[in-house]
């Protein structure tokens, strides 16, 4: 079968990719070969089911890998403002909730449909259930490989995402281990964007409360990035915002790692223990049961006196001030033990993938092989949690099929 653009995978890159290049050249023969039964599954869930499409603060420093400066010309060029035009020709309203954009419809599966509305209509030709697995070098292009099926075409854009969400969102990282045996060069992959296990019991006791915090991803004692939001603590350990934006370097670097939280970040530790200390001496005969009601979580309370050695049946005169001190200490710095994350099945990106230094910038084109692209996630390039992966998928989606198109 003759094409002139096969897409493997069907996610977020590859639907984009699809529509931008049958909007411009409608004489093109484009094929998109997905090894699900429907495309864009993984991007039916993002955010929440709300599809965080995108930020407006596109600022380089939220984008990781070995060289985040690869990522530098597509997110300028193909910018949150051209995105959101190109996303609203094809029906997707975008609405901002400070920096982060949404489809005004907050339904992911919306974002799905009108990718897929728009591929249709304009005569890309959707393959699913059609999971490839080799791309074959010929004189003026390749052969693409899916089970007993074989496509020839001039150019290949290889759109097949990673590890994050795991399998049942087609994500086994098959073409990456291929591209990798073929000679391809891949900086070491791990889950980012993902909740992190604790040594500590403390999380077990307080599973399910979500509590405003300063949280602190410390690597050898040394302070790897600090975010502030809603925690929720679970048994395996900890969860929420925050938590997700500081795990990238979790499984990325040695050394003892702790995470550290801050349950009263807008006030000093001098402060606060001068409010513990008034407020003993307020209820004197309170049990220390009920001491931090109407004060923290109770929860959280009653176990930050236990962890400083008090008795919750003990009042609150028997509160020293050197134990006073130690609880203040204990509510500005949760201490817990890392010891891994939840894993790529649970993650919302992978960090690392195939090396970018094969690949040009403005293009996404391999420079060894011409006409062979690799967009979105399978690059080593990841972001932030708050729509920066996707606005990734979409700025290299379109550098790719512009290159195609002629703009190189
Ligand atoms: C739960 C969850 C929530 C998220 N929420 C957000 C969010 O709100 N905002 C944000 O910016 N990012 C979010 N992300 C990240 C974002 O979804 C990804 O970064 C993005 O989907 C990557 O796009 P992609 O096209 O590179 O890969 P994918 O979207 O993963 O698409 C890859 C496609 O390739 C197919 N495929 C794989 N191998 C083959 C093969 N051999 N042959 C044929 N097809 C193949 C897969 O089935 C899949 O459909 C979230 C991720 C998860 C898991």
């Amino acid at each position: 079968m003759k094409t002139d653009v096969i897409i493997i995978g069907g996610g977020a890159a590859g639907l984009c990719a699809a529509v931008r290049l049958k909007r411009e050249n409608r004489n093109l023969t484009v094929r998109i070969l997905e090894r699900l039964p429907r495309v864009g599954k993984k991007l039916s869930v993002t955010g929440n089911g709300r599809c965080n499409i995108s930020n407006k603060n596109t600022d380089i420093s939220h984008f990781h890998g070995e060289n985040a400066e690869f990522c530098r010309y597509a997110l300028q060029k193909y910018d949150v403002e051209f995105c959101k035009n190109f996303f609203e020709d094809i029906g997707v309203n975008y609405v901002f909730k400070e920096d982060k954009a949404y489809p005004s419809s907050l339904q992911a599966s919306s974002v799905v449909d009108c990718l897929r509305f728009a591929a249709e209509d304009l005569g890309v030709i959707i393959h699913t259930d059609t999971k490839v697995t080799n791309i074959q070098v010929l004189k003026n292009g390749y052969k693409v490989l899916a089970d007993k099926l074989g496509f020839e075409t001039k150019n290949v854009i290889i759109a097949t995402g990673l590890y994050s969400g795991g399998e049942k969102y087609g994500c086994d990282g098959s073409m990456f281990s291929l591209l990798k045996k073929a000679g391809f060069k891949t900086v070491n992959t791990t889950p980012a964007i993902v909740q992190i296990k604790t040594e500590n019991d403390i999380t077990k006791q307080l599973k399910g409360i979500k509590v405003n915090a300063d949280a602190s991803l410390k690597i050898g004692g040394k302070l790897i990035r600090k975010e502030y939001g809603e925690v929720l603590f679970c048994d395996y350990g900890l969860s929420g915002p925050p938590i997700m934006q500081i795990s990238r370097e979790v499984s990325r670097s040695d050394g003892a790692k702790t995470v550290t939280l801050d349950i009263m970040p807008e006030t000093d530790y001098n402060q606060l223990v001068l409010q513990i200390a008034k407020r003993a001496k307020l209820m004197p005969e309170r049990p220390l049961q009920e001491f931090f009601t109407g004060f923290i979580n109770k929860r959280i309370g009653q176990v930050v006196l236990k962890s400083a050695g008090y008795k919750l049946s003990e009042k609150a005169e028997t509160l020293t001030q050197n134990g006073i001190k130690k609880i203040a200490s204990k509510i500005k710095n949760m201490e817990f033990n890392v010891t891994g994350t939840t894993g790529f099945e649970n993650s919302q990106v992978t960090a690392g993938g195939l090396d970018t230094k094969q690949f040009k910038g403005t293009t996404m084109e391999s420079y060894e092989y011409k006409n062979l692209y690799a967009i979105g996630e399978i690059l080593d390039i990841d972001g932030d949690c708050g729509g920066y992966n996707l606005q990734w998928a979409w700025s290299s989606a379109m550098a790719a099929a512009d290159s195609v198109l002629g703009d190189k």
